[in-house]
């Protein structure tokens, strides 16, 4: 009989190496696919989860995902010692290779940590009907895990400005979480 709790604990530890080898495994095909069908998982994800369990809760769990895929990314795709300026310059030449976007640092205050970033041509939004909203909760969650992974410290991130809120760069504001909006 099969375990369950074994099963779901299988899922519930991510691991960067389960991905696995895409090169060898789809030869002709390619590690390459459309955004249309990235886009096409990702929102017919949302759309049954939001069934379930209200849009507010899978959005969330949208940034919570974003949150873990930008740990992990950071931690197996950059070099985490880099100076900042360095950092930022590896991350913004790895998101345009990897065709996520075109990612550049607005404002950095060294004091607070606050960062203002752009995603431009992100594979999230860029094209979408306009809606009147922000809809990039997982970029939300991304971004939040590469400077929790890069500076230990954990950043809230918000999008102000989306492609469905009318405009053509998705902007996120951010900071390190304040121990008194924890409390
Ligand atoms: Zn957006």
């Amino acid at each position: 009989m099969k375990n369950v709790f074994i099963d779901h604990k299988k899922h519930a530890d991510f691991s960067w190496e389960n991905l696995g080898d895409i090169k060898e495994g789809r030869g002709d095909l390619g590690e390459d696919m459309p955004v249309l069908i990235y886009r096409l998982m990702q929102y017919t994800m949302l759309a049954e989860m939001s069934k379930d369990m209200g849009e507010e809760k899978a959005n969330d769990y949208f940034r919570r995902a974003g949150l873990l895929a930008g740990q992990e990314f950071a931690r197996n795709c950059l070099d985490l010692k880099l100076a900042l300026n360095d950092f930022m310059a590896a991350l913004q030449t790895k998101l345009k290779e990897l065709k996520i976007c075109i990612f550049r640092l607005e404002e950095h205050d060294e004091d607070t940590g606050d960062i203002v970033v752009t995603a431009a041509q992100d594979l999230d939004c860029s094209g979408i009907p306009v809606t009147n909203e922000t809809v990039c909760f997982y970029d939300e969650g991304f971004i939040s895990g590469i400077f929790y992974a890069y500076t230990g410290k954990e950043y809230e991130v918000k999008e102000v400005d989306c492609w469905a809120n009318g405009n053509r760069v998705c902007r996120f504001k951010g900071g390190p979480v304040k121990l008194s909006s924890k409390l």
